[in-house]
């Protein structure tokens, strides 16, 4: 048997072994490190054996500083094996504290983990410090994960014995993704505390160094609100102390930065419960913004060779049956209006529109192509609305009614990878307007071995080719993730870090070979034959709602001059120069400068307090040295007093800075 390693290195071994075999022979350093085995891309135990070729990377604990922060990058595997592993000490421990309580479900999350129980008495944050203790009581017994099996009969049988509803339910699911058998993961040795689980775990209790029960929540099961009432208790687990004050410290800025704050400090948006759940009211301010954001990319687009068009907010139900929008996606929509004709009788059902493409799939299809006249790029901020639970609803983030900065790209197989190319390259000059500078890309790509997927392999070879070339010759970082495509085309994500380092999922950009099949989509190739265009669809905003939430928190409300509502305030410093101020005023509104004018009767120190509040980037203090002098004392929101400066200095400067979309310029000697 061989088993090949990271490194390219293979080992012979005539008898199964485990990760931790492994380890052991390569070094003492790796065994000491070592917490779990990736084999054959699967995470599993360390101890899990192996008996025939594989290939095996040993996922071990990160290297600390001094400070109990890790070195590098975190492994996402070792946090997964540690969140899970934790998962299970805390549900532990709430069972020691609350016998009664029934565990439901307990996953990993990107930031922590959670564990889903169906408990009477209401568990609240005062009790987390003694759920802590305990599981600090079982990290210390450092009792090792053991793993046992059961075939589906004898499993099911067991759970059936324990009565306990949700596991069954769980081991149910469990086989029908698959699963040979049920695996079980004892705390300790045979008789100890035990959960059903699919795995992986660290080896034992004592791998756990960092942890924090952090919140509760309600949620139900399967996610249905008519169904059975959970308690989830969310926890986190670090490798390191350094690590978990570093997530709390910004856990804690991400609250102050939270754009449902800010939004309604800043005036920004509301949501009204007359209006409905998930329906975003921009307000004045918020919509100066989101118009400016239009612009901005709009130009982009003109410049790049897209065309703008307008659709409808509804479509007849066949549109989406055609597109099969339509049942397949119908949990997530408004139910059919059903209308009736009056003059002919007749009955139609309309959709509200729940994506784009169809509509723009039919303007393509209103007129014949030519291979010359392709690409076709149709752009629309096109609203579009899905019934998300109300549950699921946060702020401008998760919305029931949301606008797309949306395109679709009908192009040859030919310039798939140019018109790629555009796109990404779009994509990071909008990010880098903003300043997210750090963008990662994933691509999804099809599962060779399955036979699901709409269009031909060889397209399929070829784009998911020509698309992993376009982003090393841009030479952007990107992970490849095996059969995550959606059934009709191979996909990109854009994933970017904002100033607090929090990740976001951005633009998408989307192949498609189904809809132009769907549709019978043509055009007239060099040969004189009909073809099928590819389509490709691509948001680089994703939604105007999201990309508005994450720029308020990025930017901590304080949008750059270009983006900010307001963007100069003037303070006289009394009623007298209120006169001054306004010169001043009407001087910069006729370059186009947004400013407003602080005329109230307060101190000066009282209004730029005020000023500073709203975020306004420049106020100008104007008293009676200035009227006489023709200038204004400038104060930057950021860096404070800049001092007295001759007006049309500080207009020009104001210029270039809107100019570049970037940071301040105006300097004062
Ligand atoms: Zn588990
Ligand atoms: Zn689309």
């Amino acid at each position: 048997m061989r088993i090949t390693l990271p490194d390219g290195t293979i080992r012979e071994y005539d008898q199964t072994v485990t990760g931790a075999n492994v380890a052991a022979e390569i070094g003492a350093g790796l065994a000491k490190a070592a917490i779990g085995a990736k084999i054959n891309g699967q995470l599993c135990d360390l101890n899990q054996s192996i008996d025939h070729d594989s290939t095996l990377a040993i996922v071990t604990k990160p290297r600390l500083d001094k400070k109990g922060k890790t070195r590098g990058d975190m492994d996402p595997d070792a946090l997964y094996l540690l969140r899970h592993s934790c998962a299970h000490v805390m549900a532990e421990a709430i069972q020691r504290l609350w016998p009664q309580a029934i565990l439901a479900y307990g996953p990993p999350l990107d930031n922590g983990f959670y564990y889903d129980i169906a408990l009477e008495t209401p568990i609240s944050s005062d009790d987390f410090e003694a759920i802590e203790i305990e599981m600090n009581k079982i990290i210390e017994e450092n009792r090792p994960f053991t793993r046992y099996e059961m075939s589906p009969e004898e499993g099911l049988a067991k759970l059936t014995e324990e009565g306990n509803k949700y596991k069954i339910d769980n081991a149910q699911r469990a086989l029908d993704g698959g699963s040979e058998t049920l695996s079980w993961y004892v705390t300790g040795d045979q008789g100890c505390w035990e959960d059903l689980c699919m795995g992986a775990h660290v080896p034992s209790t004592g791998t756990i160094p960092a942890f924090k029960v952090m919140s509760i929540a309600s949620s139900y099961w399967h996610g249905d609100v008519t169904s059975d009432r959970f308690q989830r208790i969310y926890g986190t687990a670090f490798f390191g102390h350094g690590d978990l004050d570093d997530h709390l410290e910004l856990l804690e800025q991400a609250k102050q930065r939270d754009h449902r704050v800010i939004g309604q400090k800043l005036g920004l948006f509301v949501i009204d419960e007359l209006v409905g759940q998930g329906l975003v009211l921009w307000k004045p301010k918020g919509a100066l913004v989101r118009s400016l954001l239009q612009d901005f990319l709009q130009a982009e687009l003109l410049r790049r060779g897209y065309q703008v068009v307008y659709t409808p907010h509804i479509g007849k139900i066949d549109l989406y049956k055609t597109s099969g929008h339509f049942p397949y996606y119908q949990d997530s929509q408004f139910p059919p209006i059903q209308m009736r004709d009056h003059v002919s009788g007749g009955e139609e059902q309309y959709l509200l529109k729940p994506m784009n493409c169809p509509h723009h799939v039919r303007i393509y299809a209103s007129e014949p192509h030519s291979y010359r006249n392709l690409p076709v790029r149709l752009a629309e901020f096109g609203t579009v609305y899905r019934f998300e639970q109300s549950g699921e609803l946060t702020g401008m983030t998760r919305v029931r009614g949301f606008t797309q900065d949306d395109a679709h790209i009908f192009c040859t197989q030919d310039q798939v990878k140019e018109e790629f190319a555009a796109t990404v390259e779009l994509t990071q000059f909008v990010f880098n307007t903003f300043g997210f500078e750090d963008v990662s890309i994933r691509l999804s790509l099809r599962d060779p071995d399955s036979d699901k997927y709409a269009g031909d392999p060889k397209l399929w070879d070829r784009a998911e080719r020509e698309l992993r070339e376009v982003l090393s010759d841009m030479q952007i970082p990107y992970t490849q993730e095996l059969g995550e495509a959606a059934f009709y085309g191979p996909k990109v994500d854009f994933v970017v870090k904002d100033v607090i380092g929090r990740s976001w999922q951005l633009g998408t950009v989307q192949l498609d070979y189904n809809l132009p099949k769907r549709f019978e989509l043509e055009y007239v190739g060099a040969d004189n034959a009909t073809h099928q265009p590819v389509m490709i669809h691509r948001a680089p905003f994703g939604s105007m709602e999201r990309f508005m939430a994450i720029l308020i928190e990025h930017y901590n409300g304080a949008f750059p001059l270009w983006l900010a509502p307001e963007q100069v305030r003037v303070l006289p410093i009394s009623d007298k120069f209120v006169g001054y101020a306004k010169e001043v005023s009407r001087a910069l509104s006729s370059e186009g400068l947004r400013v407003h004018i602080d005329d109230a009767n307060e101190r000066v120190n009282a209004k730029i307090k005020v000023a500073q509040d709203d975020k306004v980037p420049y106020m100008l203090v104007v008293g009676g040295r200035d009227a006489e002098a023709g200038t204004v004392s400038v104060r930057d929101r950021s860096r404070g007093d800049l001092g007295p400066i001759q007006l049309p200095e500080f207009i020009r400067s104001v210029q270039v800075e809107l100019s570049t979309r970037g940071q301040s310029v105006v300097e004062v000697v």
